[in-house]
C-alpha cells in the first residue's frame, strides 16, 4: 500500500483530535500533503472512532482524486486551495472545538495575549468572512486570511490549523483552543 506511514499517521491524529474534544460526531476533517502534487484527506461522513487507512482519499493538486473509494471531505477546496498558494505547508486540520467556536461565533479575532502565540501561531489569528461550508468562497476567504500565518477562526463555523508537519498542525489547532478559552476568561475578567 503507497503511502502507508503517512495514512497511519493521518488516521492517529484524526483519532486524537476527537479524544481531545476537538471536533463531535461527522465535524471536522484532515489532511496531509505526501509530495508537490497531492494529499490525502479524511473521507465525508467518516467516523472517527471507526477511521481507518483505507477510507482515505488521495486527491491531486487539480482535485482530482487519485485514489480511495470514499469521497473526499465537503472542505476538499478549502484544502486544496492551502496547499496551492503555501507550499510550505504540509498539513491542515479544519476542527470545531468549542472555545475557539466562541469566538467564530462572536466573529471575534485572537489577539497576542501571550507569548508562545507568537512562536506557535505565528501571531493574532484572523476571521475569515462567513461563506457557506465547501464552497470556492470559503476557501478563497481562508487562504486571504490565513496570509503567511498558520491558523484561522472561520465566522459562524470553526477553525484551520495547519503545519509544516501534521504534528505541528496539531499542536496549533490544540493551542489556538487553549489560548481562546484563556482570552475568553480574560474578557469576563476584565472591567
Ligand atoms: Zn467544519
Amino acid at each position: 500500500m503507497q503511502w502507508k506511514k503517512e495514512k497511519e499517521e493521518l488516521v492517529k491524529f484524526a483519532k486524537k483530535i476527537y479524544k481531545k474534544g476537538f471536533v463531535s460526531g461527522l465535524s471536522g476533517n484532515l489532511s496531509l500533503r505526501v509530495n508537490e502534487k497531492a494529499f490525502l484527506i479524511t473521507p465525508k461522513a467518516k467516523y472517527y472512532e471507526k477511521l481507518k487507512n483505507s477510507d482515505l482519499v488521495l486527491v491531486d493538486l487539480d482535485g482530482n482524486i487519485i485514489e480511495g473509494e470514499k469521497e473526499p471531505s465537503s472542505e476538499k477546496k478549502l484544502h486544496l486551495a492551502i496547499y496551492r498558494e503555501r507550499k510550505d505547508i504540509n498539513a491542515i486540520i479544519h476542527a470545531h472545538s468549542c472555545f475557539a467556536c466562541i469566538l467564530a461565533a462572536l466573529e471575534c479575532p485572537l489577539p497576542i495575549i501571550l507569548d508562545e502565540q507568537r512562536e506557535v501561531l505565528g501571531g493574532e489569528v484572523k476571521v475569515a468572512k462567513y461563506a457557506p461550508s465547501g464552497s470556492d468562497e470559503l476557501a478563497h476567504e481562508t487562504v486571504r486570511c490565513l496570509g503567511q500565518g498558520k491558523a484561522v477562526i472561520l465566522a459562524k463555523h470553526g477553525t484551520v490549523a495547519t503545519g509544516k508537519s501534521i504534528t505541528e498542525a496539531y499542536y496549533v489547532c490544540e493551542l489556538l483552543e487553549r489560548l481562546s478559552k484563556i482570552y475568553l476568561f480574560m474578557r469576563l475578567l476584565q472591567r
